[in-house]
């Protein structure tokens, strides 16, 4: 028998025939209102006519045309308004296909660029516990996610790593914001100094946590410490905006919330929005300078960089983003959205904390709420809700806990930037329903 292979070897799932809007639709004839926007891909929803108009016109013109050959409009247009549009000096970019690919070529870039500045033994990333960047094997060696990481790790290279800032489980309750913060930064600064300053290539870290903790942004001041940190030891900064990035946060970039500028940015998912697979790296003038005056080469590439029907396709995204005035719609509906929630949990005995930006939400789920104790990872609740809430015609994103109990299930919402407040509405009322079916299935 042939087969394509499933995430789940042992379940294959619905299939999807159709998807409009808020809704996906499968062959049984379900239909499920998309509040996770696939895995915070679907920022504007499914079949946008504008971005579908786009991709048509492009593949009308130019399908194909390799980057070795030839650069595109298309790609130097979407090149130019990423970089516009984003903080500082990150004015070069580089296009890929998705964010494993952002990331890895955001560690090639960075190493590349000490190499040839004179720095060769520059060698370590640091990177937090908790973090996920991606499933290629050099982007999983960064990410702190255990159990993905452990069947693959004599494979992976080394990476250290630091505390994430994650102040609902971490911050003890005696500790203020912060002291807290500045534990993390202290941390961080003998994390450097005990592998030597002139060891290390760059600090990972996505601003808003998005595929591990459910929608967690760092402690005020956190990412303006690590900037002055990374300044004084020469050391780069990359942001992992893969999940976070495009909008979803309510700015453009989710950085722009810290006021720091990042070396390095790493996108794809939002990027275009799930009509096309697409990543992109932004780099700061002096790191691709130091490249164009040194080798004149950037050593790497994919067949499908700079995709020209990929590129129309974000670049329809990014139009409509503006033209719609989408950011402040995130703002303002991530609020509501937020409050719905609230209002629905906020005395719920097993939702521990409600949190995000924008459209970024995340909900913790616990067993207790006074200690914070998470639920059996064993038990699965994750999996349970988002099997219930598909029953219940929803799709949300599922995060287990960790069997060393630092981590809770988490559920991730990232609905579409078009939801209206009823669509909002019937999230809350669905994800409702879907938990409490949940923990009646976990029950003993
Ligand atoms: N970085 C972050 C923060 C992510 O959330 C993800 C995917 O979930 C990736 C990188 C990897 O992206 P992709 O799955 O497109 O390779």
């Amino acid at each position: 028998m042939t087969q394509l292979i499933h995430r789940n070897l042992r379940i294959t799932p619905p299939s999807a025939v159709c998807a409009f809007g808020m809704y996906v639709r499968d062959s049984d004839g379900n239909t499920y209102l998309d509040a996770s926007g696939g895995a915070a891909v679907s920022s504007l929803g499914h079949s946008h006519p504008d971005v579908l108009a786009a991709m048509q016109a492009q593949l009308a013109t130019t399908a194909y045309a390799h980057s070795a050959f030839f650069t595109t409009d298309v790609a130097e247009e979407l090149a130019t308004c990423l970089a516009q549009n984003a903080p500082g000096d990150l004015n070069n970019v580089y296009l890929v296909s998705g964010g494993s690919e952002a990331i890895e070529t955001s560690l090639k870039l960075a190493r590349q660029y000490f190499v040839e500045n004179g720095e060769p033994e520059r060698r370590v990333f640091i990177a937090r516990r908790q973090s996920y960047h991606g499933n290629t094997l050099g982007a999983l060696a960064l990410g702190g996610n255990e159990w993905r990481r452990k069947p693959f790790a004599p494979l992976l290279m080394d990476v250290a790593r630091v505390s994430p800032c994650y102040d609902y489980r971490e911050r003890p309750a005696s500790q203020d914001v912060q002291d807290y913060t500045a534990g993390l930064l202290v941390e961080l600064e003998h994390r450097i100094l005990d592998l030597g300053p002139q060891n290390v290539i760059g600090f990972c870290a996505e601003p808003v946590v998005g595929a591990t903790l459910g929608a967690v942004a760092a402690t005020p001041g956190y990412f303006k410490g690590v900037r002055a940190l990374c300044d004084k030891y020469g050391i780069l900064f990359i942001a992992d905006e893969v999940m976070c990035g495009m909008g979803r946060t309510g700015t453009l970039y989710a950085i722009e919330q810290e006021g720091v500028v990042p070396d390095i940015v790493a996108l794809g998912k939002g990027l275009a929005a799930g009509y096309q697979p697409v990543g992109a790296v932004l780099a700061r003038d002096h790191i691709v300078e130091r490249l164009r005056a040194g080798s004149g080469v950037f050593q790497h590439g994919h067949t499908y960089n700079a995709h020209p029907v990929a590129a129309a396709a974000a670049l329809a995204v990014q139009k409509v983003i503006r033209r719609d005035a989408l950011l402040s719609a995130v703002t303002m509906r991530g609020t509501a959205l937020r409050r719905m929630l609230r209002d629905a949990f906020g005395n719920h005995p097993n939702v521990g904390d409600i949190r995000g930006r924008g459209l970024f939400v995340g909900l913790e789920l616990v067993q207790e709420r006074e200690t914070k104790r998470p639920f059996d990872p064993d038990l699965k609740l994750h999996a349970a809700v988002k099997t219930a809430a598909m029953a219940c015609g929803l799709m949300v994103y599922p995060m287990g806990g960790t069997a060393d109990g630092r981590r809770g299930d988490h559920i991730l919402l990232a609905p579409p930037f078009i939801a209206t407040e009823a669509d909002l509405g019937q999230i809350v009322a669905r994800l409702s329903d879907a938990l409490a079916r949940a923990l009646e299935a976990i029950r003993p």
